[in-house]
C-alpha cells in the first residue's frame, strides 16, 4: 500500500479530532491486482450508537463518498477507522464486520500510529504501508 501524504495527514487528523470518538471514513485511490495506490480519504459519520467502541459509516455517507470517487475516476482502495483508546490493530468486532473482500482497512490512533490491514475474506493481514516521498509511515514488520 502506497499512501500520498495527504491521505496519512487526513487519517490522523480526523482520529485526534474525533477522540474519544471512533473516527471513520473511506480511502480512495487506484487499485492493480495486489498494488494500491492510496490519494484521498474522505471522513464519512459514525453512525454507531456506541460510537466510543466501535463504528458504522451511515449507507448514505458510504453512497456519497463512492459517487465523489468514481467522479474523480478513482476507486475505492478501502477504509479507514480510528482506535481511540486502543492499538491500530483490528478488534473483533472489526473482524465480525468486515465485509469487503479485497479491501484494506486502515486503522490510526489519535497518537499518530497508522497501520494497514487487507481483509482476505476470512483475516486481517497486515499491509506494508509506505508514504510516498519514500518516509515510511509505520514500520513494516
Ligand atoms: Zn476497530
Amino acid at each position: 500500500m502506497l499512501l500520498a501524504p495527504r491521505v496519512e495527514e487526513v487519517i490522523l487528523e480526523d482520529a485526534k479530532r474525533r477522540a474519544p470518538e471512533e473516527a471513520c471514513g473511506v480511502v480512495a485511490g487506484r487499485v492493480r491486482g495486489s498494488f494500491k495506490l492510496a490519494l484521498a480519504a474522505i471522513p464519512c459519520a459514525n453512525a454507531s450508537v456506541a460510537p466510543e467502541a466501535e463504528y458504522e459509516i451511515p449507507p448514505e455517507e458510504l453512497l456519497r463518498a463512492a459517487e465523489q470517487i468514481e467522479g474523480e475516476g478513482l476507486e475505492v482502495v478501502g477504509f479507514y477507522h480510528s482506535h481511540p483508546f486502543g492499538s491500530p490493530v483490528p478488534s473483533g468486532i472489526d473482524q465480525s464486520r468486515a465485509a469487503w473482500e479485497g479491501a484494506s482497512y486502515l486503522i490510526a490512533t489519535p497518537e499518530g500510529e497508522l497501520a494497514s490491514w487487507l481483509w482476505d475474506g476470512k483475516k486481517f493481514i497486515r499491509e506494508g504501508c509506505i508514504l510516498l516521498l519514500n518516509l515510511p509511515c509505520h514500520p513494516v514488520p
